[in-house]
């Protein structure tokens, strides 16, 4: 599909007319768009923002941006669209901050609702009474960060998190939200008591496990097929104040999954596990964040990695003041049953905010340089345990040998606290692995840090896993046509189509993903 590169008004206007002509020969004649009577408004201009994503490939121009004050808003956009029927192309996506990587929160010619808008007129809302498990309630357009600041007013936190936060609730819940705490906490979508969501045909529907529980279930991972999510109930727990944020580095990757894998099975454990590789490297030690200290800075200044490939483990431990010694003994006591290099043990003490916001850190800094704004052909693959060696020998070993263009993430979680009625596509196995190549391109490089480079070397992954039979699924998935589709869904296609057609019947909503089209 082509970019779209110009809109005017006066072909909106013959739409416009067109639709009015239409409406006019059916039973109740159907307003222009334009004129729909909302408490927010539509914009047929400056919308070239909505043409873009943090993925910077794809740019579909839409044809209007709602800016919504109200879920009525919604509804009655989507249910005039719906109303058009098959006489109109019209689609609609959600769009809450835009991190998409491929288009997904774009509309080609369609109408994208900015998500941001609804969020200023909703607040987040702290329920904490009594013997009832404390939640909060916020807009499907919120900010994780928003809601960390707002439930630490109450010594409350959500459990579960993405590594950066400036991303919307309706976004995340969309693809399933994982971070190094979905170990214990299963990912964000496993910690939602309620949502709210405006169907493809403009109903609002409340909907939880006891409630409309196929809708609840359909729309989280549901990559925005089925419904907007307009509001969702969240759980929390008490949160702590600081946190010992650790990393460590191995240069053997058996012994670096297998001290994963043992970290995520054990009761007593950190609080957050993660992981990644360090390719060709050398004066590693320079270049380490300088937040963090080695634990002995003579033996570090020794170490060298000699241009191998490293891993590390990063881990930390939640505490509040009063309980430092505490911690300080059971971080000793988990640190020493592992067999890491010993000289590269860095910690660092940071407050919980500081350790959760910590990417937005990296964003400021490459914002600041121009870095932030380039293509990010990122890929995120999750690869069943009984593979990761295999996965990895290739991987590491060869197609990505010598030069890596950003992070590459890399760490166990289970199926624990997984509900298998969700929409999300995981792995056939108990434990797999999230691996996510975090690459960023430098635009208009021929080499090896240009996109065709970074693109070519995802292929070469992506086949690999393919020939290899690895059993590998993408998470935050793209796909070009139908039938890779249904090779991603395997057995659970049926599902997912039939959802679709109870929700979303005309193929309205999130058309970016490229999954259904509307029939006209
Ligand atoms: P958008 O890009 O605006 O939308 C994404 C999809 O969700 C679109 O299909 C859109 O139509 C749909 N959508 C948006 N809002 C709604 C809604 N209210 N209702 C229904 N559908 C909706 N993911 C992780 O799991 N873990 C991570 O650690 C992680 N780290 C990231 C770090 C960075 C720097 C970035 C850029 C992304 C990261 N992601 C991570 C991926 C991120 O979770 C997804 O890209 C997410 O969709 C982004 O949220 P957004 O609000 O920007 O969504």
């Amino acid at each position: 599909m082509k970019p779209y590169l110009t809109n005017s008004s006066s072909f909106y206007l013959k739409k416009c007319f067109m639709i009015l002509f239409i409406s006019t020969t059916m039973a109740t004649p159907l307003l222009p768009l334009e004129i729909l009577p909302l408490e927010g408004r539509l914009s047929f201009e400056e919308i070239s923002h909505a043409a873009r994503d943090f993925g910077n490939r794809y740019q579909f121009h839409p044809l209007a941006v709602l800016h919504p004050k109200s879920v009525p808003d919604i509804a009655k956009t989507i249910k005039h669209v719906w109303k058009m029927g098959q006489s109109s192309d019209l689609t609609v996506a959600a769009r809450g901050c835009g991190h998409s990587l491929q288009g997904q929160s774009q509309a080609h010619q369609g109408i994208v609702i900015d998500m941001g808008s609804i969020r200023v007129h909703h607040p987040i809302q702290v329920v904490r009474n009594g013997g009832v498990q404390p939640y909060v309630d916020v807009s499907g357009g919120e900010l994780w960060i928003n809601i960390l600041h707002e439930t630490l007013k109450h010594g409350l936190t959500p459990k579960s998190w993405t590594d950066y936060l400036h991303l919307s609730v309706g976004g995340t819940l969309s693809n399933a939200g994982v971070s190094g705490q979905a170990f214990r906490h299963g990912p964000q979508i496993s910690n939602v008591h309620q949502l709210q969501v405006v169907t493809g045909k403009g109903e609002v529907v409340n909907c939880s496990k006891n409630q409309n529980a196929e809708l609840f279930h359909s729309v989280l991972g549901g990559l925005g097929q089925f419904g907007i999510i307009t509001r969702a109930r969240i759980s929390l727990e008490p949160a702590p104040n600081k946190v010992k944020w650790i990393r460590v580095l191995y240069s053997d990757f058996d012994t670096f999954v297998r001290e994963q894998e043992q970290l995520i099975a054990a009761k007593e454990t950190f609080d957050y596990i993660e992981g990644f590789v360090i390719i060709n490297r050398t004066g590693l030690l320079n270049n380490w964040r300088t937040s963090f200290n080695p634990q002995d800075p003579v033996q570090a200044s020794q170490f060298s990695s000699d241009g191998k490939t490293l891993y590390c483990l990063e881990m930390a431990k939640y505490f509040n003041h009063e309980e430092a010694d505490l911690a300080e003994q059971e971080t000793k006591l988990l640190l020493s049953q592992l067999s890491y290099i010993s000289s590269t043990l860095f910690i660092a003490e940071v407050s919980y905010i500081d350790f959760l916001d910590r990417v937005h850190v990296s964003e400021i800094k490459l914002r600041s340089k121009g870095l932030w704004e380039v293509p990010h052909p990122w890929l995120n693959l999750l690869i069943p345990k009984s593979s990761i060696h295999r996965f990895a020998g290739q991987v590491f070993g060869n197609i990505l040998k010598d030069t890596s263009n950003g992070p590459i993430l890399i760490y166990p979680v289970n199926k624990s606290r997984r509900d298998n009625r969700t929409s999300v596509v995981i792995p056939e196995e108990d434990i797999f692995y999230l691996v996510a190549f975090l690459s960023s391109a430098v635009p208009s490089s021929t080499g090896s840090d240009g996109l065709d480079h970074i693109l070519s070397q995802n292929k070469r992954i992506l086949d690999f896993c393919e020939s290899g039979r690895l059993g590998v699924k993408q998470y935050l998935p793209h796909y070009s046509t139908q039938e890779e589709w249904k090779e991603h869904f395997g057995p659970r296609w049926e599902i997912f189509k039939q959802r679709k057609s109870t929700y979303d019947p005309l193929a309205i909503l999130a058309p970016g993903h490229r999954i259904f089209q509307k029939s006209i």
